[in-house]
């Protein structure tokens, strides 16, 4: 991957991960929320509709994500996936720059996460 490709989803993941500490903070209502998307330069409506599901999922849980997305990209390990180690496709980065897995080992996470409930 391009070092400016790296920096742009390095922005986008520090930008996340500012706004949802705020959130998790305690100022939790939709319009602090939009005015932070609007602040961030690449606010998109996929930035709007990420930092939506960010909200209905669990915040921590994406934080965390976010901050293990962040020390892989200075471990120069980003875009990895995290099981196999392929390289995770460009396009599954834009929708997700916190993803940690590939969309194969990402659907076998979610199936055994399902079997076991
Ligand atoms: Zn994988």
């Amino acid at each position: 991957m391009q070092k400016e490709e790296i920096d742009r989803f390095k922005q986008q993941l520090l930008a996340l991960n500012g706004q949802i500490t705020r959130i998790m903070d305690g100022q939790d209502n939709q319009n602090l929320t939009r005015d932070a998307v609007d602040e961030v330069d690449q606010a998109t409506d996929l930035m709007a509709n990420m930092m939506g599901s960010a909200i209905s999922s669990n915040y921590h849980n994406n934080l965390v994500k976010i901050q293990e997305a962040l020390k892989r990209i200075e471990n120069n390990e980003f875009g990895k996936c995290m099981s196999c180690g392929t390289e995770i496709p460009i396009g599954r980065l834009e929708i997700l720059p916190f993803t940690l897995y590939c969309m194969d080992c990402q659907k076998e996470i979610e199936r055994t996460r399902r079997n076991r409930r």
